[in-house]
């Protein structure tokens, strides 16, 4: 049966058919944060795009689970990275912290950047070093079936034993030997081996015991352990930015086909850069920015979100001030145009579900709701979306539908757009009694006859309604007392 959502599938590059594997479920994982440092607006672009799919999905109509793992050991991006001592450690050094006391701070500072951003919490957030004995099983499991090898307490990936190895990042052997950095590892029988298990070096914290003598488990590793021990051997989505697709989810390709001996993931899905001044935003480099430092410039987080709503998830994103600014801007806008709709006296009876019929019965062939359904079903088609946004909000359809409809649409976009801004008063209530007045005023209007309307205006204005007649209908104002 057609689901007709359609994503693009970075192992088959092409947009595919989403067929769940369970009907009316999805089950999903995203490659989490190393939490030895503070994620960047770049890093939260990644994640928002994880919540826009989830949230996406769900207002589909599929039960979203999503996964996201917490990396608080190691991060051995690559093999040459060895000094006796990981970046957790080095920041445990620099901090005068211990590595858990570091894990945990930076976890919590994670977590409150993504409440800032309207990012829905997963299901779970497993910890890395809560799934050391399951790592330790699947690189036996690995051992046992001929894919990995030990050298001196540390276990190795024999990538020759895996023939699909390559077929995510549609890198070639040759291609993949030509990456290898800094002199060969002599201990590996190809150089393009990656570590599963590293034998601990002198200086480390972070050590466990293993049956190949202490050590610590290598990055990639970790997901496959953690994404099959909670969604299983087989899964919808896994999500993560397109540095993730080579190393990281090649390799996990390779341990987690390697061990169950079938395709794990169904779909392969990652999100392109935020830049800044033409360059990839990157702690490395030191050209990026925190959502709290936004914040401290004055900006609402969620014009970032708004700004990231602009772009497709798939094509980078150039962040500026001024791109924020304008953002910013629309977003103000948009909310201020919502509390204006919604104190209209139509508003409260306002299902979406109307607004769509309305919209077809206003002579739209093809309603606003079947468009952004449509938009959102398209690989996440967000600037389209967005547009439709601005496309509702210029239209000439009654200002409370706009307002029902928007509301609704904000379940996938996340902008907060039923908040008032701050800088009105919220509205004051309605006394009892005034919303039938009001409707009946409405309805007599309708119908021209101007006798019932002014005389209902004049009973509204005894019990402390102003009412004014506008050209999108009458607007009401209560006066305080
Ligand atoms: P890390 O904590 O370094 O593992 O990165 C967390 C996530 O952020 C990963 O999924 C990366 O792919 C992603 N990422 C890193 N830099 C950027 C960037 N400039 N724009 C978007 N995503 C990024
Ligand atoms: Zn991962």
């Amino acid at each position: 049966m057609s689901t007709g959502v359609r994503l693009y599938s970075t192992l088959t590059r092409r947009k595919e058919e989403f067929q769940p594997l369970e009907p009316g479920r999805v089950r999903m994982y995203t490659c989490g944060p190393t939490v030895y440092r503070y994620a960047h607006v770049g890093n939260l672009r990644t994640y928002l795009f994880a919540d826009v799919l989830c949230r996406a999905l769900e207002y589909l109509g599929y039960d979203v689970t999503q996964v996201m793992n917490i990396t608080d050991v190691g991060h051995l991006t690559d093999d040459t990275f060895d000094r006796g001592e990981d970046k957790m450690l080095v920041s445990a050094r620099l901090e005068k912290k211990s590595a858990e006391e570091i894990a945990e701070f930076y976890t919590r500072a994670f977590l409150d950047d993504t409440r800032r951003l309207n990012i829905r919490r997963a299901a779970h957030y497993p910890r890395a070093t809560e799934y050391i004995p399951r790592m330790q099983e699947l690189i036996q499991r690995l051992i046992e079936h001929g894919h990995a090898y030990q050298v001196d307490g540390t276990v190795y990936y024999d990538i020759a034993s895996f023939g699909g190895y390559g077929k995510l990042s549609r890198n070639s052997r040759e291609q993949l030997l030509a990456g290898v950095r800094g002199e060969p590892d002599p201990r590996k029988r190809n150089p393009g081996d990656f570590t599963l298990w590293k034998a601990a070096a002198e200086k480390r914290v972070q050590v466990w015991d293993s049956p190949w003598g202490p050590g610590f488990p290598g990055w990639h590793i970790e997901c496959s352990a953690m994404s099959t021990a909670l969604l299983g051997d087989r899964f919808d989505i896994h999500t993560g930015g397109t540095d993730n697709v080579f190393p990281h989810h090649e390799a996990e390709i390779a341990q987690s086909e390697g061990v169950f001996g079938h395709p794990v993931v169904s779909y392969w899905m990652h999100g392109d850069h935020l830049m800044l001044s033409g360059t990839r935003m990157a702690k490395s480099a030191g050209n990026f920015f925190r959502i709290t430092e936004l914040e401290e410039q004055g900006y609402d987080p969620l014009a970032f979100r708004y700004l990231a709503l602009q772009a497709r998830y798939r094509t980078k994103l150039s962040f500026s001030p001024d791109a924020l600014a304008g953002a910013a801007r629309a977003l103000r806008q948009l909310r201020a145009r919502v509390a204006e709709w919604r104190s209209g006296p139509d508003f409260a009876g306002a299902r979406p579900g109307s607004a769509g019929c309305s919209a077809d019965s206003a002579g739209e062939s093809w309603s606003f709701p079947a468009r952004f359904r449509a938009a959102i079903s398209d690989d996440l088609d967000l600037p389209t979306a967005m547009a439709l946004v601005s496309e509702l909000a210029r239209s000439d359809l009654a200002p409370h539908i706009r307002a029902s409809l928007l509301l609704d649409w904000d379940r996938v976009l996340g902008l907060d757009m039923g908040r008032s801004d701050g800088t009105e008063a919220p509205p004051a209530e309605l006394p009892p009694g005034a919303v039938e007045l009001l409707e009946r005023r409405s309805r007599a209007r309708q119908k021209r006859d101007f006798a019932t309307s002014d005389g209902l205006r004049d009973e509204l204005a005894a019990m402390g309604v102003r009412v004014i007649d506008t050209r999108e209908g009458q607007k009401w104002e209560v006066s305080r007392r």
